[in-house]
């Protein structure tokens, strides 16, 4: 194993314990730190922040956007909860990053992406590296991807300023939507949204975070 990926994998392992008392839990899942582990975030870098690539922090990846910091993207996996057999969908693909760890937990990976040049980069690197287990497709994600729908899980990697309805009307029973609610610049929470087998849903809120925030002006353009 590379030493910077080493290193990351400690941060996170520590960062987990830190956060334990918000999180409920002071190790993630196995499989969400193997998946960390095998996938390399300096592919998903900008080349100027190569040398960055496995601090813990986000990054700029251009057109306004981050790269999520790898506490927060091992976080996010883990409260999918999801295993070998899971459906997931993505908003905001962003660098692909968090795609490329989630294709390693789960059967098949949906992520939708708004903006063509990063959809773009984040497509060639996932042919290039053989990541053939995400589909992406470039539009607005807050309705969703209805033709794909039911999902397993969905995670949400930009900042809604409400949880979206159509997201939570395409999640499977006993399915989860993980995602950041709150403004801008101001108060964020990271939510779980679980919907039990009867269809009823629950909300929990597990800590605060800064995401940039999710583009949902022109829903029209969407699904
Ligand atoms: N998951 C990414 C981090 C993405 S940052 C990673 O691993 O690198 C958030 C991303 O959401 C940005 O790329 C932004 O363009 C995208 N985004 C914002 N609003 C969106 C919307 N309504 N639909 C789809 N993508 C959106």
């Amino acid at each position: 194993m590379k030493a910077g990926i080493k290193q990351m994998l400690n941060t996170i392992a520590q960062e987990a314990e830190y956060t334990a008392t918000y999180t409920g839990k002071s190790a993630f899942d196995t499989r969400v730190m193997q998946a960390m582990q095998e996938v390399d975030r300096a592919e998903f870098v900008p080349h100027y922040y190569k040398k960055h690539a496995y601090d813990n922090g986000p990054l700029p990846i251009g057109h306004g956007q981050t790269i999520s910091q790898p506490y927060i993207v091992a976080l996010m996996t883990d409260l999918m909860d999801t295993n070998s057999e899971s459906i997931v969908l993505e908003i905001g693909t962003g660098s692909g990053y968090q795609a490329a760890v989630l294709s390693r937990i789960v059967k098949q990976v949906y992520t939708i992406e708004k903006v063509p040049e990063l959809a773009e980069a984040a497509g060639n690197i996932f042919s290039r590296l053989g990541y053939d287990n995400i589909e992406l497709h470039c539009a607005n994600g807050y309705r969703g991807w209805q033709e794909k729908a039911p999902f397993d899980a969905i995670i949400v990697t930009a900042a809604a300023s409400h949880i979206p309805p159509a997201l939570v009307d395409q999640l499977k029973a006993g399915g989860r939507l993980v995602i950041p609610v709150g403004l801008p610049h101001m108060h964020q929470e990271l939510m779980v949204v679980s919907k039990d087998e009867q269809g009823q849903t629950h909300t929990d809120s597990i800590l605060a975070v800064a995401f940039v925030p999710l583009i949902d002006d022109d829903v029209s353009s969407g699904y």
